[in-house]
């Protein structure tokens, strides 16, 4: 409880909403849908937003997005854009939940795949979807206005396709109203109920590589006759284990391929092997150098084996970054909502979240929610809680999230929301 009536109000709406936003996230969870396929996704939102009377519905957007408009009754120039993304991974769902999916996409691009919330896209799109009761429920007492932004392809878009929240900017999602804030959080293997935060890069700065080494194909018995890629790509992932060595240790970089796909057979010397992988880097900076290394490891290496290679960068996502001026503007509502004692600062992720075309552009903040029975070490870190099902990463087939962290996060977008629309949550200018 707090002293004021309308946070009270937000409180007591956000308790009566949390066994439907159980709901909505069980069915999503058993009936997930991989980027820029998120068509029954979208549909789920747009029905409820449309049953709350919101003053616009857009749909359609860069895919499969929807935004929510909410106007307020109260006089008020501010405009808070929360956001949630919506698309699921391929990966299995062995989360171990009697709503785990069994779905499987058998048309998209490169699969078939299995497919499952195993990053927690579903709680992110459920409490949003709570949110917006919430606050439409206030609606008459909210000065300015928010946007409810349902974002799909957030794990990024099948590689001949656009997608993704650089895609709904450039299809003119903030031109009106322009947003004066963003906001959202992810779910993560942390103690629940515990917000993270990160003055700083919240989320590393990532993109996918795509090296194609190119040889000549030959029957598997006279390699002699043609050009063998393998070695080259054997000798090119062994090189980029060491790429590290050419970039100061204190900026944490990775590149991981996770993808071979060759067009050989086992009695075939196939003519290209492509390597799918993707780059994180700590500071922004080290991006382009890392880029750069890369491509002369790639092309030179092939060269010492007689192939070609060619690298290109796709998907590039710049950091979420998030300035002191918004963390310390947000931390008295984070810490109304968590408890003082559950708002933590965490160390720097080298996830990626292509929320920062938001919040880079219009400033606001990401920070984190832990779901997971998990407690914090003598260290600040999560560790595995007696007796609980233990700690599980975002994108592993074992990722969890328990529902009663849900009504924490319809409560921490509507109170965010709340305290900026009156000003009592923004950055002090100069
Ligand atoms: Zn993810
Ligand atoms: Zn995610």
């Amino acid at each position: 409880m707090t002293d004021s009536p309308i946070h009270d109000a937000l409180d007591k709406l956000a308790a009566a909403t949390t066994e439907q936003v159980i709901g909505w996230r069980r069915h999503l969870h058993r009936h997930p849908e991989l980027s820029n396929r998120e068509v029954n996704t979208a549909a789920l939102i747009a029905e409820h937003l449309r049953s709350l009377k919101l003053d616009e519905v857009r749909t359609g957007i860069a895919g499969h997005g929807v935004v929510g408009v909410l106007r307020g009754g109260q006089p008020g120039e501010r405009v808070i854009a929360l956001r949630a993304d919506i698309d699921a991974l391929p990966v299995p769902d062995e989360c171990g939940v009697d709503f785990a999916s069994h779905v499987v996409d058998a048309d998209y691009p490169g699969g078939p795949f299995p497919v499952s919330h195993a990053c927690g896209h579903d709680c992110h799109t459920a409490m949003l979807m709570g949110a917006a009761s919430v606050l439409a429920g206030v609606r008459e007492r909210l000065p300015g206005t928010v946007l409810f932004v349902f974002q799909p392809a957030e794990e990024g878009p099948p590689v001949d396709e656009r997608g993704g929240a650089r895609e709904m900017l450039a299809q003119g999602v903030f031109a009106d109203p322009a947003p004066t804030m963003a906001f959202g959080f992810h779910v993560t293997p942390f103690p629940k109920g515990y917000l993270g935060y990160r003055v700083g890069n919240q989320f590393g700065a990532s993109c996918l590589v795509r090296i194609v080494v190119t040889g000549q194909q030959v029957h598997g018995s006279t390699p002699w006759l043609g050009v063998d890629p393998m070695p080259a790509v054997g000798a090119v992932l062994t090189g980029i284990g060491q790429l590290y060595r050419q970039v100061s240790a204190f900026d944490p970089i990775t590149v991981s391929i996770g993808h071979v796909e060759d067009v050989g057979r086992f009695n075939i010397i196939g003519r290209t092997v492509t390597l799918w992988g993707t780059i994180r880097c700590a500071v922004e900076s080290d991006m382009a150098e890392v880029r750069q290394r890369l491509t002369t490891l790639a092309e030179h290496t092939a060269q010492a084996y007689n192939t070609t290679a060619t690298v290109d960068y796709l998907q590039d996502v710049p950091a979420v970054h998030n300035t002191e001026e918004w963390i310390d503007a947000a931390l008295p509502t984070m810490r109304r909502v968590a408890g003082a004692d559950r708002v933590v600062q965490t160390p720097a992720t080298l996830g990626y979240d292509d929320v920062s075309e938001f919040v880079n552009n219009y400033g606001g903040l990401y920070v984190t929610l832990g779901v997971q029975d998990a407690e914090l070490g003598d260290n600040g870190m999560p560790v595995p809680a007696p007796g609980g099902r233990g700690l599980a990463m975002n994108h592993s087939p074992h990722f969890y999230a328990d529902d009663d962290t849900l009504g924490l996060g319809v409560r921490l977008h509507a109170h965010v929301a709340h305290d900026h629309l009156t000003g009592a949550l923004a950055p002090h200018l100069p």
